[in-house]
Formats: structure tokens, C-alpha cells, sequence
């Protein structure tokens, strides 16, 4: 039987990272004492009120269809959150919550991208974006930056990227995989210059509240009314609440990018769970005490590997703002990322994402949403890696 996969199936990249993932996966099985700094999730777990509100749903039979793009209560809280902490007014209307915060990227993309439209995307990126688009029928075109530019995006760099088939732009702050966290000022920039060219913004923002020195994350959304009618931001409950595995994001659009989705929505997923949404209600609503001490570990993790990483021969570190990831770079030590991180693996057992995934050679990234006693064991591995790359 010859299967014959859609070109665009077929177009989609096979993930870099899953070898060395299932390999990990395999030897921990196998009893031996592997180190993961892979974490694309927090370490934490959901705070219990959030649980205990989709429980009660469950057991009150809160288990039937919802309405697709989300139960109105949520859908209010949301728009309510957006009020009062980004100063951003949207209907309930506008607001579109998804069976997480990448299938609400997925659904924008399939929105506004078409056929032989092209979708300027920063890289160091998160690797599903690329793909995305591919999976629309349109055309990834990948800007690159570097840790000299602290993995940001200059607006030269973008003016020069738009033709006159560019019909969107991804920003991503603050940035997994690189932590990096765009200033207002050079939000602003960006901003400007899509507005100024018809150009689209998908802003995800899903790292907002995971900001360390005093970094402040802005909506690009919040400079004018035509930022606002340029945007559609994503966002999600994965990260700030730890609850990656209930599947639930959203998203929150002008009204007929919102009221497109709602019926790509309709057609293809339906609502997103039930019982998940009366807990995502009580995670807005609720106490929000969980998150500064999150920050606060995760801040002291971040400076402990920042400073860790810059002290091993050959390996350079910009300390990053946001989200909870470094993206050292590796590149004086001589191997492809790929194999750098392969041969972390098998030689002292250290699993790493390889900067290639991220369209960025020379770089890996380090999740530190696990524990420092973990982080510790792991840099020591590293630093016996990287010294015997380099000879010293
Ligand atoms: C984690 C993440 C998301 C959303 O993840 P979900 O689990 O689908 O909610 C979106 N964008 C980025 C950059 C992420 O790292």
C-alpha cells in the first residue's frame, strides 16, 4: 500500500529534539541518573484551588459540550484580565479560548495566513511556528539574530524582511527558547513599522507574568488604537499557572479575526474541556500567591546557571529576562548543536535542547524549571564536558 502523505503533512520537519528526548526518556527508564534541563513546563505543580474548581465541576456533571470558543464566564475574566493588567478593552466576543496556547497560535495562523502568504518569524523562534505556517500553505520567512543583539530583532531587520506578500509577524517576549524580553521602546518599533505596512501581529505573550529584574513585559497591543487593531495576542494557562496538561489557552483578536477563528474553531476541536475551564475561571479569579514565590526560585536558579554557565571554558551565557530559559552559546567548543547535545547525553548524561531546533546553530537551550540540586548536578556534568572540548 503506498500511503500517499498531503505535501503539506509531508512538509512538516521531523523534531530534532525527539531523538535526543526519547533517548533520555529510554535511559532514565533504564535506571540511569540522566539530568533534564529539556523542560519546555514548570516544575511546579497546579496550586490547589484551581484543582479543586474543576473537580467540583466534574462532580457537579459540568461535562457536556460548551460553547466552542469557551464558556461565557471564562471568556469574561479573561477580557477582565486583559482591563486590568494591560489596560486592553475586549468584548467577550474577542476572546477565544483554545485547547491551549498553541492551538490558539495554530488557529491565528490558519485566520489570517493563506496560500503563498508569507509570516516573518525572529529566530532563535519556538519551533512549532515554522511548521504552523507551513501547515497553512504559507511561507516561513526567518529572521536571525544572535546573543550580540540579545536575541532580538532590530526594526531595520524587519522593514527589510516585508515584500508585499507579508501578511503577519511573530513576536514572542518574553522568548522561549532564549528568555529574551523586549524593552516598550523596542516593542514600540516593531510595532510601528507593521502598522505603518498593513502588516499582522501575532504577539504571544504567554511568558508575560515570568519576568525577573525588574523587566516589565508590554502589550504591543496597548500603544494606539491601530497597534490594538493590528494585534492578535496568544496566551495561555500553561506557564503562570502551571497547568500545561489541561489543554487550555486563548487568545483575543479584533472582531472578525476573532469570529473566523471562532468557526475554524467549530469545525475542527470544538469547545475546549469543560471541567478545565471552571478551573482556568478560579486560576484568573483567585489567589495569585503561587507566583512570586515561583519567580522568586526561579530567579535564583537563573542567576546561579547564568553565572555557572559563563564560568566554563568555551561557553558564553546573556543573562536572560524572561521565561525560564538560557541559551548559552556553545559555539567556540567546536560541535554542531546537535551534537554537542548528543554527546552531552551519552557521555554524562545531560539532556539539552540543541540551538538548531530553534533555527539557531552554535546554541543550546537549558530549561532551569527544575530544581537547583538538579541544576547544580547538571552544570557540574557540563562544565566536565566543556572542559574536556576545550582542552582545560
Ligand atoms: C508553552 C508555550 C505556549 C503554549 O503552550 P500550551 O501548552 O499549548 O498552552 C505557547 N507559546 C510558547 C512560546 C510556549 O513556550
Amino acid at each position: 500500500m503506498n500511503y500517499r502523505i498531503s505535501h503539506r503533512a509531508a512538509s512538516l520537519a521531523p523534531s530534532l529534539t525527539l531523538v535526543i528526548d526519547s533517548k533520555a526518556k529510554q535511559m532514565k527508564a533504564a535506571g540511569e541518573d540522566v539530568v533534564g534541563f529539556g523542560a519546555g513546563e514548570p516544575d511546579f505543580d497546579t496550586p490547589q484551588h484551581i484543582k479543586d474548581a474543576a473537580v467540583k465541576a466534574l462532580a457537579d456533571g459540568f461535562t457536556k459540550y460548551t460553547p466552542s470558543s469557551g464558556i461565557p464566564e471564562l471568556r469574561e475574566e479573561i477580557a477582565k484580565k486583559f482591563k486590568v493588567e494591560n489596560g486592553l478593552t475586549y468584548k467577550p466576543s474577542q476572546v477565544i479560548v483554545s485547547c491551549g496556547g498553541k492551538h490558539s497560535c495554530y488557529n491565528v495562523i490558519l485566520a489570517v495566513c493563506g496560500e503563498g502568504d508569507e509570516v516573518i518569524i525572529p529566530a532563535p523562534y519556538w519551533l512549532s511556528y515554522p511548521e504552523m505556517v507551513k501547515l497553512a500553505g504559507g511561507t516561513p520567512v526567518i529572521l536571525p539574530t544572535s546573543d550580540q543583539t540579545e536575541f532580538k530583532v532590530t526594526p531595520e531587520q524587519l522593514r527589510a524582511a516585508i515584500t508585499p506578500r507579508t501578511r503577519l509577524f511573530i513576536l514572542n517576549s518574553p522568548s522561549n527558547p532564549t528568555g529574551a524580553v523586549y524593552t516598550r521602546e523596542e516593542i514600540k518599533a516593531l510595532g510601528d513599522i507593521c502598522v505603518e505596512h498593513g502588516v499582522l501581529i501575532m504577539s504571544d505573550e504567554i511568558y508575560e507574568k515570568l519576568v525577573y529584574d525588574g523587566a516589565a513585559h508590554t502589550s504591543v497591543a496597548a500603544f494606539s488604537q491601530a497597534h490594538y487593531d493590528h494585534t492578535i495576542i496568544v496566551h495561555g494557562f500553561a506557564k503562570a499557572w502551571s497547568m500545561t496538561g489541561w489543554r487550555l489557552g486563548f487568545l483575543a483578536a479584533p472582531e472578525p479575526i476573532a469570529k473566523a477563528i471562532d468557526a475554524i474553531q467549530s469545525h475542527s476541536t470544538s469547545n475546549p474541556t469543560s471541567f478545565a475551564q471552571k478551573g482556568a475561571v478560579v486560576a484568573l479569579s483567585g489567589s495569585q500567591e503561587h507566583l512570586p514565590k515561583w519567580l522568586a526560585e526561579y530567579a535564583k536558579r537563573r542567576s546561579y546557571a547564568h553565572q555557572r554557565l559563563n564560568a566554563m571554558p568555551g561557553i558564553s551565557c546573556v543573562n536572560a529576562k524572561g521565561a525560564f530559559y538560557l541559551f548559552p552559546n556553545i559555539s567556540a567548543l567546536g560541535l554542531k548543536s546537535i551534537d554537542f547535545c548528543a554527546r552531552l547525553l551519552d557521555e554524562q548524561k545531560v539532556a539539552a535542547v540543541p540551538g538548531i531546533a530553534f533555527g539557531a546553530e552554535g546554541y543550546l537551550r537549558i530549561s532551569y524549571a527544575t530544581s537547583l540540586a538538579n541544576i547544580e548536578k547538571g552544570l557540574n556534568r557540563l562544565e566536565t564536558f566543556a572542559r574536556q572540548l576545550a582542552g582545560k
